[in-house]
């Protein structure tokens, strides 16, 4: 993706966008169900220059289930793969993201993998730090340094409009230490999640931290690695078998691209060695995922010949 094909870009999300009226907000987490479903923007980036884009792309949003692809990437590097692997499996499920029955079925009980709830909480307990403000910092120095942006924080209103609703969530976090999964006082927990879930950005800080993942933890602008080289690997891998929810299949074989996505309508693309997306559709599926992202997704990965596969 070049320059010059930022017409096309506009041309994409003007037809992608027509499928926003299908969708839903989702509003589970109540501040969320304030977004405008017709929104759509992308931005890419391809570690030149700025970011070609198209849509409303001064927009900000919570990274949600993204954020789950950087606490993974944070807790590897704190704590090893062999520490991080006792804890929480590498095998996609089919079922829906805050889905507990799997915990109880599963033995020894862990989560399945680090993308669905219960094994992303499982990992938010594993980061390194004395206090949950000192965790949170550590993540958003982090993704800071991911995105080039130093003014990334979270938003307040949505971590807290979560916090209040996230009994699903705390269910999850007790069943885990009762089977010593997870060691934190829940509602520590909970709050530390709720916070690097509420994590906000906009399509061209995505897209860099994107490009970033692609091009195995390497800062283009500063050639310095900011995840090391196995790690990058680990969380795309994840990404492509667990990143969109029980569509993860499907969208592998129709987009083709390592990518996460969060009930805030966010989506992160890498393409290896290519490019970094980042695109932002409130209006969801049934199983979660940006409606017009998830096509604007398979029209950029059609066109540039994306798919990894
Ligand atoms: N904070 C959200 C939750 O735990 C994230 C879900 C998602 O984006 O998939 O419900």
């Amino acid at each position: 993706m070049n320059c010059y094909q930022k017409e096309d870009l506009i041309k994409m999300v003007e037809d992608a966008k027509q499928l926003t009226q299908k969708g839903k907000v989702a509003d589970y987490i109540p501040a969320l169900g304030e977004a405008d479903p017709s929104t759509l923007a992308v931005a890419i980036y391809s570690g030149e220059r700025e970011c070609i884009y198209a849509g409303n792309i001064d927009e900000v949003f919570t990274l949600q289930s993204i954020s789950k692809v950087l606490t993974l990437a944070l807790a590897l590097m704190d704590r090893g793969a062999d520490y991080v692997f006792q804890r929480v499996g590498m095998e996609p499920t089919g079922d829906p993201f805050n889905s507990i029955s799997k915990l109880e079925s599963s033995v020894p009980s862990k989560p399945l993998n680090p993308m669905i709830n219960a094994g992303a909480l499982a990992v938010t307990d594993m980061l390194v730090g004395n206090t949950i403000e000192d965790k949170l910092e550590r993540l958003l120095n982090f993704i800071r340094q991911l995105t080039g942006n130093d003014r990334i924080t979270y938003n307040p209103v949505v971590a807290q409009s979560e916090f209040e609703t996230a009994d699903l969530n705390r269910s999850l976090c007790y069943f885990m230490r009762q089977h010593g999964i997870v060691e934190s006082n829940v509602e520590q927990l909970i709050n530390l999640y709720t916070k690097h879930c509420a994590i906000e950005m906009n399509c061209n800080d995505l897209a860099k931290l994107g490009f970033v993942i692609g091009n195995e933890g390497r800062d283009p602008n500063s050639d310095q690695n900011i995840i090391p080289l196995e790690i990058a690997r680990i969380v795309k891998t994840f990404m492509v078998t667990c990143g969109m929810y029980n569509a993860s299949g499907e969208f592998a074989i129709k987009v083709g691209i390592p990518a996460k996505s969060g009930v805030s309508g966010g989506i992160l693309g890498s393409v290896p060695h290519g490019v970094g997306i980042g695109i932002y559709g409130p209006a969801l599926d049934d199983k979660g995922n940006s409606i017009g992202g998830l096509r604007l997704l398979e029209l950029i990965a059609k066109q540039s010949n994306l798919s990894i596969f």
